[in-house]
């Protein structure tokens, strides 16, 4: 699938149904709930300094469900202390939001929810006096040009720069055929090329990424972004590349029970990256308009055993299955999903009776220079 294709296909389970990312974002929703007061200092720091009377706030790889519209609310009320605490006899600033996604993100479910969103905003009003909220959708790959130049004050984006703009292209030999065999990113058994080429897609994609918010953000403008990672310069770990390793082994199952083919297999690949922080900090520097305020490891702690009657696997699975199912069905075809999901769920469980499994995210706070 090239880049095009991609960028149309690629989007989080939509809707609110039982499988839908809306219903399926936990993990993530904890991770920006372990990372808010960073999110929200940052902002708060950034208001002080600069004091606009409006303040442009974009949100990219804002996906749908609940997490999209609750960072919001936080941003509104961290700007409304900051506001109350400096300047409180100037009006509120108008807040202006920017929700980015790629064209297949459930966009509608987000604009269907906002007159309640409005509505809410006001109720919780407490002295008469509340900010006027616009709120905009701007689809497209954050890898390009999103808004216009100098226009955004904060740019905010949670687990979604670990998403690459392609499969990397080394990863196919002159016929076009995947060098990763049974593996669906970097596994294990991955010859040396294979990370070497995420690796290289990584950089090519960060450092536009940073080009791009360079030329949008104001001077002293702020980033926040929270990301998958890795804890060491080894490319595979028992982390987030692990989770991608059992699902590899989980198709490779229903390989092995005739429910697709191996050739399906060997065919499939994540536009997916972890990086290491030195990883990150080196392509900020390379960058050079970017100053790092701080970097922290977060520990997003699993549930594991204590979500309603679920297994952690199965946790895991439903997860997964709302961040990969638009790509797996465009593979595999939808009949294989539910049989697929299953093994996971039960090879997660066999595997953290092993040994734990940790995910790391990285949360990076990055300034504008002037
Ligand atoms: N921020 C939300 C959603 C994270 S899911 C949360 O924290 O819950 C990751 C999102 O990033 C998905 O909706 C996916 O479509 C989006 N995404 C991935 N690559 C993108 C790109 N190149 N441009 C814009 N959005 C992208």
């Amino acid at each position: 699938m090239d880049k095009k294709d991609l960028e149309r296909e690629f989007h989080m389970a939509g809707g609110d149904g039982e499988t839908s990312y809306a219903r399926n974002s936990s993990f993530q929703k904890k991770g920006s709930d372990m990372a808010k007061h960073i999110t929200l200092e940052t902002l708060q720091q950034l208001y002080k300094e600069t004091r606009p009377k409006s303040l442009a706030i974009a949100d990219l790889g804002c996906s749908s469900g609940p997490n999209t519209l609750s960072t919001i609310k936080e941003i509104i009320k961290a700007v409304e202390v900051a506001h109350n605490n400096e300047i409180s006899n100037q009006p509120l600033p108008e807040l202006s939001f920017f929700l980015n996604d790629l064209p297949g993100n459930d966009f509608n479910s987000i604009f269907k929810s906002l007159p309640d969103f409005h509505t809410e905003l006001k109720r919780d009003v407490k002295n008469g006096d509340f900010p006027s909220v616009f709120i905009a959708a701007y689809p497209g790959s954050f890898y390009g040009r999103l808004f216009p130049e100098k226009t955004i004050h904060f740019i905010y984006s949670s687990y979604s720069l670990h998403w690459l703009s392609k499969v990397p292209p080394a990863l196919y030999d002159e016929q076009g055929k995947s060098i990763n065999k049974g593996c669906i990113s970097i596994c294990s058994s991955s010859p040396e090329v294979v990370s070497k080429a995420y690796y290289s897609q990584f950089k090519e994609d960060f450092s536009s990424f940073l080009q791009c918010r360079s030329k949008e953000l104001v001077a002293a403008g702020r980033m926040v972004f929270i990301i998958l990672g890795r804890e060491g310069p080894g490319y595979v770990d028992r982390g987030n590349s692990f989770y991608w390793e059992l699902l590899s082994r989980s198709i490779m199952d229903l390989v092995a029970q005739g429910e697709t083919e191996e050739e399906k297999l060997d065919s499939y690949d994540l536009h997916f990256y972890a990086p290491s922080a030195a990883e990150i900090e080196d392509e900020v520097k390379k960058e050079g308009s970017f100053q790092l305020e701080s970097l922290e490891m977060l520990e997003v702690d699993s549930e594991k055993g204590n979500v309603d009657d679920d297994s952690y696997g199965n946790e895991v699975a439903k997860t997964i299955r709302a961040v990969q199912e638009s790509m797996l069905v465009q593979h595999f075809g939808e009949t294989i999903l539910d049989k697929l999901f299953d093994t996971y769920a039960r090879i997660v469980d066999e595997e953290l009776a092993k040994e734990d499994i940790r995910p790391i995210t990285f949360v990076v706070v990055l300034r504008r220079k002037l």
